[in-house]
């Protein structure tokens, strides 16, 4: 299966993340050892087969933690990411101010509740936040098209699978 077009808009997201990460600096507190974003998120299955493939690559393969409540990512050990070279991209963009569109068509900012303690709201702009709802568009698209080229007729364009569930492929 073909991730080339996937791996593109990974980096770019990681590159404007790293981006804005360095001019909030002052801002976030996320460091090694903080998970409180870590959780069983859901994710496209274009996400989830690349996973899949990268992990089956890898010598060293992940732990699964499995002890932990429902909520929590299987891949999170010791406060560290098993998989953090291959992590979705939901997880490249964690503690930054994303901007996005609410049920209501209003735009509405989240951030980690630790970062931004003493920063003014009304300092948030286009420039300064990451663009949440551009990218999760690309990654939708990405998404339909990965799931016709591969005939993988159990999807439907917005299935979404849960993280848990790669203990299961590996
Ligand atoms: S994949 Fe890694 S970064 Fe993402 S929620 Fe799980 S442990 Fe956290």
């Amino acid at each position: 299966m073909d991730y080339t077009a996937y791996k593109t808009l990974r980096n770019n997201i990681d590159q404007l993340s790293e981006k804005l990460e360095k001019q909030h600096q002052k801002h976030m507190k996320c460091k090694a050892g903080c998970d409180l974003c870590c959780m069983d998120y859901s994710i496209f299955p274009i996400e989830f087969h690349n996973i899949v493939e990268a992990l089956k690559e890898r010598k060293d393969k992940p732990t699964f933690n499995t002890d932990k409540d429902e909520a929590s990512c299987i891949f999170l050990n010791n406060h560290k990411c098993e998989i953090y070279a291959d992590r979705p991209i939901i997880c490249r963009t964690h503690g930054l101010p994303l901007l996005y569109m609410n049920e209501d068509n209003g735009w509405e900012l989240s951030a980690c509740e630790l970062n931004f303690t003493e920063f003014d709201m009304e300092e948030f702009t286009e420039e300064n936040t990451f663009p949440q709802d551009k990218f999760n568009s690309k990654l939708y698209l990405l998404n339909k098209e990965f799931i016709a080229k591969n005939k993988l007729t159990d999807y439907g364009e917005f299935d979404l699978i849960p993280i848990k569930e790669l203990a299961k492929h590996i």
